[in-house]
């Protein structure tokens, strides 16, 4: 394949499932044209502003190019993360050795069938909701401010004011363990609470079909209004964060037992317990991971001690 251009070979290999063995990641990436950022600062890439630097971060735009990563980490044992928007997580001051695969704009496209609304992973929520609007469909309300992308949304069963994820998809296609793409129905998801069959194997969102209802589409805006100006008055969106640190704990909520704990503004460095909403800790500027770790673990020490109750992360830490 020495004599073709990076355009041909992109498509030949997209076509037939071609594996070129590559020298670097730099080279397939090159190649391929896939957006390639080396010793990328991963604070950049998450909503917490938190994170040292990777080796490499890539932004595939096709399935194809994705496999084409996914199988260089694995023929050369490089380790590699996939993240969509970094609204969940909390990476370490040191960063990630190996490759980042943000999924995000590149990979992004929603199409309209008569089977529903088809999204690419890396879209926006945001995006996903407003075309949902304009298309006249109603049951994506609910997820119009989450800052997360498909793909993360399905990962983590993402959900706010009484709806999820699990009461809109329909299917998903997914990358499997052994680079096929394959269609799993929302009933075999195991969708529960910030939970999905996702968060247990090595498996990759492409894109996912959604089934929504005919609507009004001033009453869908108005709803959507309405949450979101409720975000706004609930949430301290002024700092940066990964949106609620805890899980919910059966029948209670993090934030009340935080603050029946005295933990309200709670700090350890620049992260902080927000005075706004407790379920959050929030970067009140220039927090490391470890100021954030110490804050969980002070109030999950303190609210066990205090309520009896063991809280959960809500927010992945990746180290
Ligand atoms: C201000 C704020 C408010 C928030 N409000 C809510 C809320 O109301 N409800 C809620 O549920 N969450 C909320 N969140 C959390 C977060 O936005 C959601 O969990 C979101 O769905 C995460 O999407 P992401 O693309 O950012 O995922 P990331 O944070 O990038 O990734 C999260 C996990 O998903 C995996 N992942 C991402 N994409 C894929 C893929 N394509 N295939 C396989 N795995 C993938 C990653 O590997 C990682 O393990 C909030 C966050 C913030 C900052």
């Amino acid at each position: 394949m020495e004599n073709i251009d990076a355009e041909t070979e992109k498509k030949l290999c997209e076509k037939y499932c071609i594996n070129i063995k590559y020298n670097s990641i730099e080279e397939l990436c090159e190649k391929r044209n896939i957006e390639l950022i080396k010793d990328a600062a991963l604070s950049e890439y998450t909503t917490f502003a938190i994170g040292g630097k990777c080796d490499f971060l890539v932004k595939p735009d096709s399935f194809g190019s994705l496999r084409d990563v996914i199988l260089y980490c694995r023929e050369n044992d490089v380790k590699y993360y996939v993240l969509g928007k970094g609204s969940n997580v909390l990476v370490s001051d040191n960063g990630l050795k190996g490759v980042v695969i943000v999924l995000s704009s590149p990979f992004s496209k929603i199409t309209e069938s008569e089977d529903g609304i088809y999204c690419e992973a890396g879209a926006s929520l945001t995006r996903l909701c407003t075309y949902a609007k304009d298309k006249e469909l109603t049951g994506l309300e609910f997820a119009y401010g989450i800052p997360g992308t498909v793909g993360g949304a399905l990962y983590m069963n993402a959900g706010a004011y009484g709806g999820e994820m699990k009461d809109v998809v329909v299917s998903c296609d997914y990358l499997d363990e052994n680079l096929e793409i394959k269609t799993m129905y929302a009933e075999e998801m195991k969708l529960s609470y910030r939970h999905s069959i996702f968060c247990e194997k090595n498996y990759i969102i492409l894109g996912v079909l959604f089934r929504l209802e005919k609507g009004d589409k001033a009453e869908i805006t108005a709803k959507m209004s309405e949450l979101m100006d409720k975000r706004r008055s609930k949430q301290p969106l002024e700092y940066p964060s990964a949106g609620s640190t805890f899980k919910r704990p059966e029948g209670d909520f993090a934030g009340r037992l935080i603050e029946v704990s005295g933990l309200k503004g709670f700090s350890c460095g620049g992260a902080q317990v927000s005075e706004k909403h407790s379920g959050f800790v929030v970067n009140k500027g220039g927090a490391t991971c470890e100021d954030v770790k110490n804050v969980i673990s002070a109030v999950k020490e303190k609210v066990y001690k205090d309520s009896g109750v063991m809280l959960e992360c809500e927010v992945l830490i990746l180290e």
